[in-house]
């Protein structure tokens, strides 16, 4: 089997200690992120099922999807979601020099304003980091829940996350049509399960950095 870095290793959280990979570790409370959004028939359904268990949630969106389905862009935010940019086209970071990133990504602030960033594939070049971390609280996760990979189940997508979340956990999953079948599966379980032990469900906002939790060394 092939092995999948569920969680990242540490030593990449040492050597990117700047961007953000968990929330409070020290509270239950559960970071949802939805990725490569919004898609009609998937995101419609994710927004009922966080509605039903009282969760708010960060949906890191395409430009492109925002400026297609504006409707259903405006619906995740007057349900109380934040949402950020993940670029115009989904670029990935290691593979784009870094003016036609930055490019991509100011394309999608035409439709998207949010002080969070999240790259596509969490590929970014240390460069380009520097050049957004004025601009961009950038957001990366603690879990991976693997529902865009075609050999995952969704029970496999599901026991991912469950074994790997803790406090403070950010978790990620997607809004897109490869992925519909498993975080549809997955996600009513996620809330279900951590209701009943007690947690709750946020999203992250760019202020959190500034006031709550103070930037570590
Ligand atoms: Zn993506």
């Amino acid at each position: 089997m092939m092995f999948r870095f569920i969680k990242p290793p540490y030593i990449v959280k040492y050597f990117f200690s700047e961007l953000v990979w968990s929330i409070n570790e020290n509270e239950k409370t559960l970071y949802l992120t939805f990725d490569d959004g919004p898609t009609p028939g998937v995101t419609e359904k994710v927004l009922d099922v966080l509605k039903e268990y009282n969760a708010k949630a960060t949906f890191f969106c395409l430009g492109k999807n925002v400026k297609e389905h504006t409707g259903l862009y405006h619906k995740i935010l007057n349900e109380g979601h934040s949402t950020g940019n993940h670029t115009h086209t989904h670029l990935n970071g290691w593979k784009n020099n870094n003016h036609d990133y930055l490019n991509d990504i100011n394309d999608c602030t035409e439709y998207l304003q949010s002080g969070l960033f999240r790259p596509p594939y969490g590929r970014i070049k240390p460069s380009q980091i520097h050049l957004l971390k004025q601009q961009y609280k950038i957001v990366m996760w603690s879990v991976l829940s693997y529902d865009f990979a075609r050999s995952v189940s969704p029970e496999m997508c599901w026991s991912y996350v469950k074994e790997n979340t803790h406090d403070g956990a950010v978790i990620v999953f997607h809004d897109s049509v490869k992925a519909k079948e498993k975080v549809l599966y997955a996600l009513p379980k996620f809330l279900e399960h951590y209701s009943n032990l007690g947690y709750s469900f946020d999203k992250i906002e760019p202020e959190f950095f500034n006031q709550v939790f103070p930037q570590a060394q």
